[in-house]
């Protein structure tokens, strides 16, 4: 195990034994060390967990990208990079998952580097920061918001060009698409957003 996953596991072992110290009979405290040993078990499988999201406005004129496939429309986001919210949530829970900050953190708004640049790097980049951390991807899901246009015969290119820059298969990419139902800036159809997890597994 490397770097900061086995930072991460040494951590998680220490938490473990120290929830453990307490004024127990022996019997008890024999369970309970049972017990956290189980626990222990399963966190050194070193498997974490990451959360993200996005949203940005939508504003005529403006490319509409998702996941670094270029949709048809007449509206896109307004964002500093391509504002592509697919890429940007799944950049957010996989530097989540690792315990490396958010998208903000690593692709500041205030960098020129990242003006109009294509959301494919930042995953590119975020694949690289999880190997140097150690960890390996084991599976993405997203769901996007947005009101129109329709989705659906755009989201297998879409998995698949994720994955590729994640240096994964397209089944570990899933990406689904909802509308707003007419409520909120979603369903208003003046914005756009993503939600997205992912589990990631640190080598050993
Ligand atoms: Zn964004």
């Amino acid at each position: 195990m490397l770097g900061k996953a086995r930072d991460l596991d040494n951590m998680n072992r220490s938490s473990v034994t120290a929830k453990g110290r307490g004024k127990r009979n022996s019997s008890s405290r024999a369970v309970g060390r049972a017990k956290l040993a189980g626990a222990a078990a399963s966190l050194s499988s070193g498997f974490r967990v990451g959360i993200g999201n996005d949203l940005h406005r939508l504003a005529p004129g403006r490319k509409l990208i998702l996941g670094g496939i270029e949709i048809p429309f007449d509206q896109g986001p307004v964002g500093h990079s391509d504002g592509d919210v697919l890429a940007h949530a799944i950049c957010d829970c996989l530097l989540g998952a690792a315990h490396l900050g958010d998208i903000g953190r690593h692709f500041p708004n205030s960098a020129t580097e990242w003006k109009n640049a294509s959301s494919l790097r930042f995953l590119r980049r975020v694949r690289e920061l999880l190997d140097a951390a150690g960890f390996s991807i084991i599976n993405i899901d997203a769901t996007i918001g947005l009101e129109r246009p329709k989705l659906a015969p755009h989201i297998p290119a879409m998995e698949e060009k994720v994955a590729e820059a994640l240096g994964l298969r397209p089944g570990q990419v899933s990406v689904k698409a909802k509308s707003g139902e007419g409520l909120d800036a979603v369903g208003k159809g003046e914005a756009i957003r993503a939600d997205a997890v992912a589990l990631i597994q640190a080598r050993s």
